[in-house]
């Protein structure tokens, strides 16, 4: 939710109704108007509004069928709905529930009624959108979580099998990161995590590639539809972006400043393999490019014999 007026999407063919609501809720929202099913979706997706107040009885769809329309797209799937409709039978309060609406008011409405359950589920989103935020935004670097990069990765997955395209996985992890710690202190170590996070973002150039803080000092890079030859450049530019931040580390083994080893893997997605194997992939790889002396890319293709 923003940090202006939330906004209110009334959606109703009724003039009456709507210049009530126009009255009740304008002080405190941002309200925008449509007055067709077309309008209600052609403004959902466009304004993305905070709550929509829906008409059952609309046309040429029903309120039922918009609502559908809503919950079926990523960008509007998360808008509370709060039906308005005349009709007061209990069938179809339950139908509006089933479908994914928050609430069901019916006409004729108590403007302090609808403001206040208005106000409620403003809140319930607020605190929604904010665990979301937490659950999928790491707090030290920004990047997304460990569980925004499994998402990521399943319906990546999914493409990527439906078009028969590669994917391909780059982990991460810091080198001599406890000796950093230990000797430059948490804070320094916190501080690099930052550095590091925002350097490799800004290696990806590509909108659906994602990068995730992994855990601890290991990050990880989604990148679909790229080929072993394209995750080993983008592993070798992530490898050189570390580098060339020139984060002093004296106690490291490899060079004078902060680098990473880098394990990628790369898979066409089919039967039998899990998105996982892949991360086990990478990690295996990681692991020895470790062994091999760090600061380093090591990469395989994924094959399914491998299992
Ligand atoms: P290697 O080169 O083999 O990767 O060794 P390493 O020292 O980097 O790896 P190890 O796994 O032994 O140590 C990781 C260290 O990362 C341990 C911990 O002190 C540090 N660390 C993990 N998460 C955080 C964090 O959020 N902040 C800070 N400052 N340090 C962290
Ligand atoms: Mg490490
Ligand atoms: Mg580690």
């Amino acid at each position: 939710m923003s940090e202006q007026k939330p906004k209110i999407l009334i959606a109703d063919d009724e003039q009456l109704f709507v210049q009530l609501m126009e009255a009740t809720l304008k002080d405190e929202y941002d309200l925008h108007f449509a007055f067709n099913s077309d309008e209600t979706l052609e403004k959902a997706n466009r304004i993305v509004p905070d709550l929509i107040l829906l008409d059952v009885v609309m046309a040429p769809q029903s309120g039922f069928d918009v609502c559908h329309a809503l919950k079926n797209e990523r960008r509007t799937r998360d808008i509370p709905i709060l039906f308005v409709t005349s009709s007061t039978t209990m069938k179809d309060e339950v139908r509006g529930l089933e479908m994914g609406a928050v609430d069901y008011i019916t006409k004729p409405v108590s403007p302090p009624i609808v403001k206040a359950r208005v106000r409620n589920h403003m809140e319930l989103k607020k605190y929604k959108d904010k665990l979301e935020r937490i659950a999928e935004e790491d707090v030290l670097t920004g990047l997304a979580t460990r569980r925004r990069f499994e998402d990521v990765l399943q319906s990546e997955w999914r493409r990527c099998w439906r078009q028969e395209a590669p994917l391909s996985i780059a982990m991460m992890d810091i080198d001599f990161f406890k000796p950093f710690n230990d000797n430059y202190g948490h804070g320094a170590g916190d501080d690099c995590l930052r550095k590091v996070g925002a350097a490799l973002s800004g290696e990806v150039k590509r909108a659906a590639d994602l990068v995730a803080r992994y855990g601890g000092e290991e990050f990880v890079c989604v990148m679909p539809e790229t080929d072993l030859d394209g995750a080993i450049a983008f592993g070798h530019a992530m490898r050189k972006a570390i580098v060339e931040l020139k984060i002093k580390h004296e106690h490291s083994d490899v060079t004078h400043f902060v680098t990473m080893s880098i394990g990628v893997a790369t898979v066409v997605p089919v039967e039998g393999i899990d998105p996982f194997d892949l991360v086990r992939r990478a990690d295996e790889k990681l692991y020895d490019a470790k062994k091999a002396g760090r600061n380093r890319v090591e990469a395989a293709v994924f094959e399914k014999t491998e299992q």
